[in-house]
């Protein structure tokens, strides 16, 4: 009786671990996540407005999120991922005054900052990258059918707002009642909306700002219009996980829930999946408190691992705090890590095949560990302690290891570290990292790496120097034989007026 019941825990434990449990900032619970259609998920992340470059904040969102697309794909599943471009906004145009240039010129100098950035981060790209501006057409449908079913009503000016009582479940998302909500908001001088919590679909063109000819006048959308409008374009009617930054829930994604449902009379969303967002010394990053730190000042200082390994020890709902000292620790774990493992593939060489034997139960308790805190909610900081200890285990156990059984652990910590983008670097690359940010690199290669460098270059020099004695005295068969020779492997040795230079071809 007592291994039967023993069977029917460990069925159960299995079972619950096998499925990823996601927190919904809709229903404000863990629910257990299942794509709408079989293995296909449909994801919309909100995107750059990009009117800067970017800074550690987004860095924070974006490598969040790229965990959780690692991850389904890990599951298995099969990924139609929409992130757009915000191209056109408020914004885009003030910096395009500031700056004595066209909002068309701000958003492409700042899409390509965002572009580099992304690739230096190793984010996973998206399916597909929409633009605002690419889809005024959509976005004109959209707001038609919205003023069609009476949600929105167009001003003596040409906007067009979105009537927000007309919604009876609006503020569903955040938490908030209309009441409430009403009570905090004022319409702006110069808006002639019915209610201050309506927000524009379409914005009037003011002289000299870019505008598109609409049925309500020459304008240009508002931005959560543009949202709706390609989340519909591109995944469908209803979809499996909208996301971006906490900071998005109200009014942004509030006001999309608004119109999308309005339109289509279908949720929106299954899952609303929201980032926390990250203050420097407990305050919020903003230009006014001038504590923006760009990305690009991190990655000079520190690499793409580094600073993914920083961002998924706290978990992704939490607020983030940036201390210089944290990816500080996050290099020295990082590179303790890195020094087991090349230390163990570097035995490996030496050692001969066996069996895999116990090691195969062992690694697969620590994967089954991982794996269950990835399914609670994406519990980051637990699975990457997981994952240090079965480094720990690795460097422990070394000694009695044959080479199969090295190959193993490696590859799983290879594997299961990819969810997280980091351990995927052979020796020279790590060593490369480090010397491009004039690093220490003793700490983690291995004792007298580098030297044959040194040495190989020191050889070659000798050699060089025998081949022009050798023709000084004519013996030119032999200095023939030595450039041939080496030509052969690769170096090629050029006579000039100066002397001997050697390249590799
Ligand atoms: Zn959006």
């Amino acid at each position: 009786m007592k291994t039967l019941s023993m069977m029917i825990t460990n069925m159960e434990v299995h079972d619950v671990g096998m499925s990823l449990m996601l927190y919904n900032t809709l229903t404000k619970k863990k629910e257990s996540f299942k794509p709408l259609r079989n293995k296909l998920v449909r994801i919309y992340f909100c995107g750059p407005t990009v009117q800067d470059v970017p800074h550690i904040g987004h860095a924070r969102a974006y490598v969040a999120f790229d965990v959780l697309i690692r991850y389904l794909r890990y599951l298995g599943y099969r990924i139609m991922y929409v992130r757009n471009v915000t191209d056109i906004d408020d914004k885009i145009i003030r910096k395009a005054n500031e700056l004595k240039i066209t909002p068309f010129e701000v958003a492409e100098m700042y899409w390509r900052e965002f572009y580099e950035i992304s690739k230096a981060l190793n984010l996973i790209p998206p399916n597909i990258e929409p633009r605002a501006t690419g889809h005024i057409p959509e976005i004109i449908e959209l707001i038609k059918k919205l003023i069609e079913k009476g949600y929105a009503y167009v001003t003596n000016k040409g906007d067009v707002y979105f009537d927000v009582l007309k919604f009876k479940e609006y503020g569903k998302l955040s938490g908030q009642k209309i009441e409430e909500l009403q009570a905090g908001a004022r319409i702006e001088p110069g808006e002639d909306k019915r209610n201050p919590l309506d927000f524009a679909l379409w914005k009037a063109a003011k002289p000299g700002e870019p505008s598109w000819p609409s049925p309500w006048g020459p304008g240009r959308p508002g931005w959560h219009i543009e949202c709706s409008a390609m989340s519909l374009k591109y995944l469908g009617e209803t979809i499996d996980i909208h996301a971006g930054g906490a900071d998005l829930i109200f009014p942004h994604h509030e006001n999309e829930i608004a119109q999308s449902e309005a339109a289509t009379g279908k949720p929106f969303a299954r899952f609303w999946v929201h980032i926390g967002l990250l203050n420097i010394k407990e305050e919020k990053m903003s230009k006014s408190l001038g504590n923006i730190i760009p990305v690009r000042e991190v990655l000079r200082r520190y690499d793409a691992e580094t600073i993914r390994y920083w961002i998924a020890k706290t978990h992704y709902r939490k607020p983030l705090n940036f201390e210089w000292k944290q990816l500080d620790e996050a290099e020295v774990i990082l590179d303790k890590m890195y020094s087991i493992i090349f230390k163990a593939e570097n035995e490996a060489k030496k050692r001969s095949k066996g069996e895999l034997g116990i090691i195969e139960k062992e690694v697969a308790r620590y994967e089954k560990d991982f794996l269950n805190a990835m399914n609670d909610d994406l519990n980051t900081p637990k699975a990457l302690s997981i994952l240090r200890n079965l480094v720990e285990y690795l460097d422990k156990n070394l000694v009695h290891l044959n080479k199969t059984q090295i190959e193993f652990i490696i590859g799983k910590i290879r594997e299961l570290g990819w969810i997280f983008g980091i351990l995927q670097q052979d020796l020279e690359e790590r060593i490369d990292e480090k010397k491009l940010r004039g690093k220490d690199i003793s700490k983690f290669a291995p004792p007298g790496f580098g030297l044959g460098e040194k040495l190989a270059e020191e050889l070659l020099d000798i050699l060089i120097d025998v081949r022009s004695e050798l023709r000084r005295r004519k013996i030119f068969d032999l200095a023939d034989s030595i450039r041939e020779k080496l030509r052969v492997i690769g170096i090629v040795l050029e006579d000039t007026k100066e002397g001997t230079i050697w390249k590799i071809s």
